[in-house]
């Protein structure tokens, strides 16, 4: 397979990049500027002609990747990641939205001009699927597939906390998608990957720790750079997946015919933070004094939790996940050793 990759130096992009070109694969990386690709050569230096470049330094102008597409080896496959999930740097909700759905858009109309192309896999989220309002009913909620986050663009537009307006911009970037194809009929079919919290250890290069990609800066935010005495944070969107179990994903979803023109929820189970704090403060001795304590081993799952479908990602994409220890120890152990600078 030939595969033209998005976001390629994000936190997922990275782990997708790696584990494509550990499959064999060949990789055309799509990044806003020649030092970003630079960076991706040092971190995947031994992919050799299997990976190349195309620099696409705004993904909402008009025919943005008209030239990544033109390819002498035929791309076969697309995978889009690139879209902002990182709130420091959003000056308005338009920051959030404009590059989600412009971007999804660009490239589904860019394909339609590239006869060899088979699949389009986009990197949406649970986001596009949960009611973040509702309160589960009695024996809990199951969200699914059929599922979409009901919010509109009138809330979106008079929303001031921005995760409800990145919510809004999976929603609507992965509805233009599916529209895309209704109205189209392109001659490729669309798979949506729609994880819930990403977290897990990083490949892409940080000097510091405050650079992390959001849902990772959580993790150190509330439970390494805290302390013992801490009051226990909220558990927050407790489904969760780690990166190289959604990077995996991705690589099945390049190589199973069965998964076309369907959205995949691919989510591990739930995690507390409880549990996460159970799990860092017992395998590292060393965030004993900064890890909050809470109590110890008790479940503080809402008396009626809501739990992502996970059924087709486990049957159609052949998934087993890794434990909560190893996603949150190796991030953990990770992030120690970046603090004191190595
Ligand atoms: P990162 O911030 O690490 O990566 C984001 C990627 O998107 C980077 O390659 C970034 O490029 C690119 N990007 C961001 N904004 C723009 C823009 N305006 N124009 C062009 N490219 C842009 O985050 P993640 O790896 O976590 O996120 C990747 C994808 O996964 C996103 O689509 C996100 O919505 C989705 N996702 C993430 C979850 C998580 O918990 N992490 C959960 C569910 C879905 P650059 O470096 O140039 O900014």
């Amino acid at each position: 397979h030939r595969v033209l990759l998005t976001g390629a130096n994000g936190f997922i992009g990275n782990h997708i990049l790696a584990q494509l070109l550990s499959a064999g694969f060949s990789v055309r990386a799509i990044v806003r500027s020649q030092s970003k690709a630079d960076s991706l050569l040092q971190t995947h230096s031994s992919a050799g002609h299997n990976l190349d470049f195309s620099i696409v330094p705004d993904i909402t102008a008009h025919d943005a990747f008209t030239e990544a597409y033109q390819s002498e080896d035929p791309v076969d496959t697309v995978i889009h990641t690139a879209s902002p999930f990182l709130y420091r740097e959003v000056n308005n909700n338009h920051d959030l939205l404009d590059p989600a759905i412009k971007g999804t858009m660009e490239i589904l109309k860019g394909a339609k001009n590239v006869p060899s192309i088979k699949r389009i896999i986009i990197l949406s989220s649970i986001a596009a699927i949960m009611d973040y309002s509702e309160t589960s009913p009695p024996g809990g909620r199951l969200w699914t597939d059929r599922d979409w986050n009901p919010v509109t663009w009138e809330e979106t537009s008079q929303a001031e906390d921005y995760s409800t307006v990145y919510r809004a911009s999976k929603t609507f970037s992965e509805k233009a998608a599916w529209e895309f194809m209704k109205e189209q009929k392109p001659h490729f079919d669309l798979v949506s990957l729609n994880p819930p919290m990403v977290y897990g250890p990083i490949l892409h290069p940080i000097s510091e720790v405050s650079q992390l990609n959001e849902s990772n800066l959580r993790i150190w935010d509330l439970f390494i750079n805290s302390s013992k005495g801490a009051e226990l944070p909220p558990n927050g969107v407790y489904s969760y997946v780690d990166v190289r179990d959604i990077a995996l994903a991705h690589v099945r979803a390049v190589l199973k015919p069965e998964v076309g023109n369907k959205r995949v929820i691919v989510g591990a189970g739930s995690v507390t933070s409880q549990e996460i704090a159970d799990i860092l403060r017992s395998e590292i001795p060393a965030l004993a004094g900064r890890t909050p304590v809470g109590n110890l081993g008790e479940n503080t799952l809402p008396i009626n939790p809501y739990s992502v479908d996970i059924g087709p990602a486990r049957d159609i994409l052949g998934l087993e996940f890794l434990s909560k220890k190893a996603t949150f120890v190796d991030l953990a152990r990770q992030l120690l050793e970046i603090e004191k600078g190595n």
